[in-house]
């Protein structure tokens, strides 16, 4: 049984709003660390502005167990990938949501070289990977030359669902408040944080990319990525898988389909462009055979880092100013494992992973301070 307490005390003629944690943001990153503290039976207000190009409302929703052109194992996938499952099925009965398929992602071979690859893999590595499936079946929807390989398990977690609900959660339960943060009038002394009306032993930043210009934690190694997808319509495209040939096709809300993504970590400018539109366009149209009709474009700045491990812990120096955030392109199986930690860390002194314990940077962050 969660409880939350929202505290009013009257000082003189000002009344104060008490709680154990203020947290800033609620995508992927504030929605689970809010959710952990709040089960450890902690207090937990929570200041979002609601962006739509916030990079969670425009993720794809995939976990991946394997990586890149070698696929090789996405880190710590034994760990993280049944950790992400269970908890996303969890939320999904708090909320009453279906938030989690199992699924496979069906890999089309580009090239001749690509197929060679995946096979050797698939003789290293045959829990994720598996070879040539019943490829007839899909000559009817993509045009294809040189095979098809299988990963499995993978994940496709329904983000638009989980972030709603627990919005309407935390909305309840007087725990969130609509608004953009200012973090100039945010008081941090020795034994609290003040923000307005609010007072509260520490302040969490889980602010996305948004991060990067905290007088805290902007001296951290942030290295943005943009990334982009089209929303299509395919009519007729069974559902049950992702399909992937360089970009991704994935099921998205309302029979809809997702596209992506481009990373951009060389000049990552908000917003959508006609680069990746027409380029985009230009892959589907040879490889789908279904007509597909384009129904909207996304954008957003992952908050990713150059050493592509997230930021997890409170400041060095100062002690009360934490930060979840920094999870690139794998925001959905990496937060789920490092909130449980974070609030383990806050509720019971356990130790962070030092892979990804914030204080791994504590010259930069000292420096940063002076
Ligand atoms: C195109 C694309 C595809 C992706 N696909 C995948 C995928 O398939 N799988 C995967 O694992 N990851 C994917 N990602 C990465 C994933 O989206 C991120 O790792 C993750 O969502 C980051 O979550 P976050 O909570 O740190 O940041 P965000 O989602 O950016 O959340 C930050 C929140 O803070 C709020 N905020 C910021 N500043 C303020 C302020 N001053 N006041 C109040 N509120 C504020 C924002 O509005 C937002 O709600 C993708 C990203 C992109 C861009």
């Amino acid at each position: 049984m969660w409880f939350f307490r929202v505290r009013q005390y009257s000082y003189f003629t000002e009344t104060l709003m008490k709680v154990d944690h203020l947290i800033v943001g609620q995508g992927l990153c504030g929605s689970l660390l809010s959710r952990e503290l709040l089960r450890a039976g902690r207090s937990v207000l929570v200041i979002d502005d609601g962006a739509i190009d916030a990079s969670s409302r425009v993720a794809g929703g995939l976990v991946n167990p394997v990586t890149g052109k070698r696929l090789v194992r996405s880190w710590m996938t034994e760990k993280l990938l049944p950790h992400a499952e269970h908890s996303y099925n969890e939320i999904g009965e708090e909320l009453n949501e279906q938030l989690v398929k199992r699924t496979s992602i069906l890999d089309f071979f580009p090239t001749h070289d690509a197929a060679t690859l995946f096979m050797e893999r698939v003789t290293e590595d045959a829990e994720y990977l598996s070879g040539r499936q019943n490829e007839e079946q899909w000559r009817d929807f993509f045009r294809f030359n040189y095979g098809i390989g299988v990963i499995s398990p993978a994940l496709a977690i329904d983000l638009g669902k989980f972030l709603d609900g627990w919005r309407d959660k935390l909305v309840e339960r007087n725990a969130l408040i609509k608004s953009k943060f200012q973090v100039e009038e945010l008081i941090v002394t020795t034994t609290a944080v003040r923000y307005r009306d609010i007072e509260s032993a520490d302040v969490i930043f889980c602010d996305g990319a948004s991060a990067k210009s905290n007088k805290w934690f902007g001296g951290l190694p942030w290295s943005d990525d943009k990334g982009e997808a089209l929303i299509i319509s395919v009519p007729g495209l069974p559902r049950d898988h992702i399909y992937k040939q360089g970009l991704s096709i994935v099921p998205w809300k309302d029979d809809l389909f997702w596209v992506g993504a481009s990373h951009d970590w060389k000049n990552p400018q908000p917003g959508i462009s006609d680069t990746f539109r027409e380029a985009t366009k230009e892959r589907l149209d040879y490889w789908l055979r279904l007509p597909y009709t384009i129904e909207a474009h996304i954008s957003a700045l992952r908050p990713a880092n150059f050493d592509r491990k997230p930021f997890v812990g409170f400041h060095p120096i100062v002690k009360n100013v934490g930060i979840f955030n920094g999870m690139g392109g794998k925001g959905i199986s990496m937060a789920p494992w490092f909130a449980g930690e974070f609030a383990a860390h806050t509720t019971e002194g356990n130790l962070i992973s030092p892979e990804v314990d914030v204080a791994r940077y504590k010259k930069i962050l000292e420096r940063s301070l002076s």
